[in-house]
């Protein structure tokens, strides 16, 4: 073999060298378009090396033996070429092994008979060297195998080229320049060789040695331009078709353009049919179609997300549907892309929370408004004693300062309380009102402190006290008297008149003691909730036999008793305790009247009855009016004092009166006197 220096070899080992760089390169990358590039490349390599090495030869078998063992490549090309059409325009699915062996077979027949053309010269039936530039150049006449590589190679460049373009046609814009690329770069060397060997260069190397060298840069630009290899535009559409959001893309009349599987699942639309279609009607659910009638018909305005609701309870479904508009370079709306998501766990998921937060605000607001509305005070402090919380008892009741709570007395509870790590509570006395205060540790936050309002139940014992008091001197003073007399009365020399006196004043003692243990027995049973008695009653009547009883006493105290009183005054009543009112009632108008009138009225006024006892007497202080009527007051005056009392007499008048459906009240003028009326239901007689 015999070789001399080339120029025109130059451009071919460039070509070769870039080709087994892409080649390399390629084969290192996962994936499986790289590797059908990647040996595309080598092939292309092996094409452009050996070609140039049979430039390089100087006789014509040198030649003519690397030109045949150029074919390797030669042959390798336009198939692998067709497979990465077939891949990069995503027709993986035909490329079954055996369609693969298929793409081979033109090229496993071909092949040996170029490999054998020295002997059959079917390929070459002649071959002599010519003159070019003054170098030799090899020249050949074609045979038929040689025409029918030809027509197998033009056929796979044409359906190659078919692919392509159509797959130009359906691609987003940002992908076609990188198609562009890959076209030319890898239909020029083929394009050119098939005319180089057709007989149409001008050159008889020239073109081939060129465009070889055009491709590698062009398949170079394709790769590390727009990383072909890394980010295939196939991409797109695998990841728009795997990933589980839907995605409708609709042009600008709301007919659907693509649809990926995920989005025909979750609209519950026919793949195949919904393409073409306008997208409202391709949809079953009417409140989905309402919705997607809105978003097609939508201004550029209307809101970009909608949530459907689709089927109820357990095949309950929300799609949230988000849109987004697509505008043309020039700016005017051309469609939009829909995208699809089932949001239904995120849906009940939010309603849960919304329940749950209903129900913990509604329970707050419960728990708020009874602390509200507690009559207790209610504090909640941090650890410094700072206010953090205060119903409005607290604020009515306590001043509530910067620096914590004032009165001392709570300021002692509460360090009790934050020492001890445990309640501790005390009596408080603030502003004449007694609390009971309680204050409780709350962990982390502080304290809690609570105060009830024990005024009430301090009168009570208080009064209670002084009741037992009155009653033991009460019950005491007319039993020592009785005992007293008894003994008088059991002397010998005690005369006969003295002895009738004795024993009237036993009996007189006896008498305050009975009624005094009635009064009691009968509140006691009222409270208890006795059944009245019921009768027909005059109230005039009563009234006028309780002055009977009492003119006496009234007589005796310079008290001058009048009445007026209507005898037709009919009560359902109990009339033994509507006497105790008018006796407890006159009775006291004489007690307190030294001297003057006592009045007593009995009217009928429409349907009630109106009872009055009115005197002249020392009045009632305006500030003990409201308590007359409550168990054991007692008015504090020194000529009250005197009188005997239990202060349970107005009580039972009250207690009465109310039970018979009435009402009693009280006006009165100190110095000048005091005036009970009390009302009573008229008895009407059903007529039958
Ligand atoms: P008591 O008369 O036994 O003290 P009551 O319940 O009958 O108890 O009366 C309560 C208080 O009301 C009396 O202590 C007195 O101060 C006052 N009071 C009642 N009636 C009159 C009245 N007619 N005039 C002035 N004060 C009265």
């Amino acid at each position: 073999m015999v070789f001399q220096y080339s120029p025109y070899a130059i451009p071919l080992f460039l070509a070769a060298a870039m080709s087994i760089a892409l080649a390399l390169y390629a084969l290192r990358l996962r994936q499986v378009e790289a590797r059908v590039f990647g040996m595309m490349t080598a092939a292309l390599s092996w094409w452009s090396l050996l070609y140039a090495i049979s430039l390089s030869g100087a006789d014509l078998e040198t030649k003519y033996v690397f030109n045949q063992l150029k074919y390797v490549g030669v042959m390798a090309v336009p198939p692998l070429w067709l497979i990465l059409a077939l891949q990069y325009t995503q027709r993986r699915s035909v490329l079954t092994r055996c369609n693969i062996v298929l793409l081979f077979v033109p090229a496993l027949i071909l092949l040996p008979i170029v490999l054998t053309d020295q002997w059959t010269h079917l390929w070459w039936p002649e071959n002599w060297l010519d003159q070019f530039g003054g170098r030799p150049v090899l020249a050949h006449s074609h045979g038929l195998a040689y025409y029918l590589h030809l027509g197998a190679t033009y056929l796979y460049i044409v359906w190659g080229l078919g692919l392509y373009v159509h797959f130009y046609l359906r691609s987003q814009r940002i992908y076609r320049s990188q198609i562009v690329l890959m076209v030319i770069g890898a239909t020029v060397p083929l394009a050119a060789s098939v005319l180089t060997q057709a007989g149409f260069s001008p050159l008889p190397w020239g073109l081939d040695s060129f465009f070889f060298t055009l491709s590698s840069v062009l398949m170079a630009l394709a790769i590390f331009r727009y990383r072909f290899l890394d980010i295939v535009p196939v991409a797109r559409r695998t990841v728009v078709e795997q990933i589980p959001q839907g995605v409708i893309v609709i042009d600008a009349r709301g007919r659907v353009v693509d649809a990926n599987p995920a989005a025909c699942a979750l609209v519950q639309a026919d793949g195949e049919a919904i393409v073409g279609r306008s997208l409202p009607e391709a949809v079953r659910s009417p409140v989905l179609r309402e919705v997607l009638l809105q978003i097609t018909q939508g201004e550029e305005d209307s809101p970009r997300e909608h949530e459907v609701q689709l089927g109820a309870g357990q095949d309950k479904r929300v799609l949230l549907l988000s849109t987004t508009l697509l505008y043309s370079d020039a700016g005017i709306p051309i469609g939009q892309i829909v995208l699809v998501q089932d949001i239904s766990e995120r849906v009940a998921a939010r309603e849960k929370l919304e329940a749950l937060y209903r129900q913990t605000e509604l329970e707050r607001e419960r728990l708020s408004m009874t602390i509200r509305s507690a009559n207790d005070v209610i504090v909640l402090l941090d650890g410094d004693g700072k206010v953090l919380a205060s119903n409005p008892s607290a604020q009515s009741v306590l001043r509530i300062g910067p620096d914590g709570l004032s009165p001392p007395a709570l300021r002692a509870v509460l360090e009790q309380a934050r020492a001890r790590a445990d309640f501790a509570h005390a009596e408080v006395e603030i502003d004449g009102q007694t609390f009971h205060a309680t204050a409780s540790p709350i962990p982390g936050t502080g304290l809690v402190l609570t105060m009830h309002d024990v005024t009430h139940f301090r009168q009570l014992a208080h009064l209670k006290d002084e009741f037992v008091a009155t009653v033991s001197h009460d019950l005491r003073t007319p039993l020592a008297a009785i005992l007293g007399y008894a003994e008088l009365a059991q002397l010998e020399e005690t005369s006969e008149p003295t002895r009738q006196h004795v024993l009237k004043r036993i009996e007189v003692s006896a008498r305050r003691m009975t009624t005094l243990i009635n009064d009691l027995l009968d509140l006691a049973t009222l409270e208890a909730g006795m059944s009245l008695n019921l009768s027909i009653v005059q109230l005039g009547e009563l009234a006028s036999a309780a002055i009977e009883d009492l003119e006496g006493a009234a007589l005796s105290k310079g008290v001058s008793l009048e009445y007026q009183l209507d005898v037709q005054s009919p009560v359902e009543a109990d009339a033994r305790l509507l006497m105790q009112v008018w006796r407890n009632l006159i009775d006291n108008a004489i007690k307190y009247t030294d001297r003057g009138t006592v009045t007593v009225r009995v009217d009928v006024e429409g349907e009630r009855v109106i009872g009055q006892v009115a005197d002249t007497g020392i009045g009632i202080p305006s500030a003990d009016l409201p308590y007359v009527f409550d168990k054991f007051f007692r008015g504090k005056r020194p000529t009250t004092d005197k009188t005997i009392g239990t202060g349970l007499g107005l009580s039972l008048v009250r207690s009465i009166v109310e039970k018979h459906g009435g009402q009693i009240r009280v006006e009165s003028v100190p110095g000048e006197g005091s005036t009970f009326t009390l009302t009573l239901p008229l008895y009407v007689e059903e007529v039958p």
